[in-house]
């Protein structure tokens, strides 16, 4: 009999996602005329940008026509995306990143579970606690963990984040390989100062460290003090992988465009005691195991960079962040303590009464019929804390938060 990959076994059963909708499921069951409002899962609500629209329209009319019909594109993406990209978000910024060193693909989710393609298996991980729960699981599925004891895998190291720390962990004292950063946070709202990056990058060339830094939700920063790319703090292009998405700024999540930047300059061991690039190595990587995105969505991608598209984008971002000021607002006027929302589109607040975050949850969805992600769900340190996301329509939020306020009142 074929044998399975038995790191698989490993994974938690009950996966955050599905047991909120478990819940809700059973909940609604039993309260069938109960309006229930999801601000649980970060999935935006909020049509395409029309610029985007409209490329991706004459696109498809170029697939019509034999002179300009596109058949397999290049697997890294089309080079006047990459070179738009290249300038746009990063030498504009004062990064000197290449297009060639941009890699478009379907999602930073694929990209950072996939980029552990190209590194050993002895590498020593940190990740926050919370975290995305893609970067742990996919360092248990490509089996660089042991099993999961009391909510923490066997072998990670884990960096706790919390009020305390203001949500930034503290740089280890113990030598790393891989450390995933991801700012603005999921879940924590939290963002990071240069200063705070700088000493990441020099732990990162001190040890001879990977940072993975997952900028997904760039766009929300709205302080011209923090940086959005790493690249922004001198030396990272020695020690910094970076994954970037068009699902959250131009409400991609169901057409799919990201990026990934691998600079040329960036090596890891071989197993000879030699240095690799890896940008090559990702090169063969995704030119093997990955056929590009498709012509149709890299011009919707494009259109980001016109004058109307980013108009529209700044418009959806900034409709996002409203959403995030009135849930802060109304939530802290309910005597919460809360977190974020200011340049990111996730609020997160300590659950009241001590109340662990299920529970909480459970509260929340019982007597408001509104549902939010369980900080708990994000890991072990978690616990005790709740995401809402700003993700949703203007008369959700604002009716989530008359519920919310009513029902908790200080
Ligand atoms: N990175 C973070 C931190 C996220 O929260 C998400 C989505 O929620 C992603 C990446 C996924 O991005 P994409 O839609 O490009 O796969």
């Amino acid at each position: 009999m074929a044998t399975i990959n038995d790191n698989y076994l490993k994974l938690k059963a009950g996966y955050l996602f599905p047991e909120i909708a478990r819940r809700v499921n059973t909940f609604v069951e039993s309260n069938p005329d109960a309006k229930i409002i999801k601000l649980g899962i970060g999935d935006v609500t909020e049509p395409l940008p029309e610029a985007c629209r409209t490329a991706m329209i004459k696109a498809v009319e170029d697939m019509g026509d034999r002179s300009s019909f596109k058949g397999y594109g290049p697997e890294q993406g089309y080079g006047w995306l990459r070179e738009k990209i290249a300038t746009q978000d990063f030498q504009a910024r004062g990064c000197d990143i290449d297009a060639s060193e941009i890699f478009v693909s379907d999602g930073a989710k694929c990209d950072s579970g996939n980029i552990l393609d190209i590194f050993g298996k002895n590498n020593k991980i940190a990740v926050t606690d919370p975290v995305y729960p893609v970067y742990v699981d996919t360092n248990v599925m490509a089996g660089h963990t042991g099993e999961n004891k009391d909510g923490e895998y066997e072998g990670l190291v884990y960096l706790p984040i919390s009020a305390d720390n203001n949500f930034l962990a503290d740089i280890p004292t113990e030598k790393v390989d891989l450390i995933y950063l991801c700012f603005p946070n999921n879940p924590t709202g939290a963002t990071a100062t240069k200063e705070y990056l700088k000493a990441w990058v020099d732990y990162a060339k001190a040890n001879d460290s990977i940072i993975f830094f997952d900028a997904a939700y760039e766009a929300f920063i709205t302080d011209d003090s923090l940086p959005h790319s790493i690249y922004e703090i001198e030396g990272a292009k020695d020690c910094a992988i970076e994954f970037r998405s068009f699902s959250k700024n131009a409400g991609f999540t169901g057409t799919r465009c990201a990026f990934t930047v691998v600079p040329k300059q960036l090596t890891a061991k071989a197993a000879d005691g030699s240095e690799v690039e890896l940008w090559k190595l990702w090169n063969r990587r995704q030119s093997t195991k990955f056929n590009g995105v498709s012509y149709i969505v890299q011009r919707g991608a494009e259109a980001v960079y016109s004058e109307a598209g980013k108009a529209q984008i700044k418009a959806l971002v900034d409709f996002y962040l409203e959403n995030a000021k009135i849930i802060c607002d109304k939530l802290t006027s309910a005597g919460f303590e809360v977190y974020g929302g200011i340049n990111a589109p996730y609020i997160w607040l300590k659950t009241p009464h001590n109340l662990s975050s299920w529970d909480f949850f459970d509260k929340l969805l019982q007597t408001t019929n509104v549902v939010g992600t369980p900080g708990s769900g994000f890991g072990a340190a978690g616990e005790g804390y709740f995401r809402i996301s700003a993700f949703n329509s203007r008369e959700n939020v604002e009716e989530a938060m008359k519920r919310i306020t009513e029902q908790f009142k200080a």
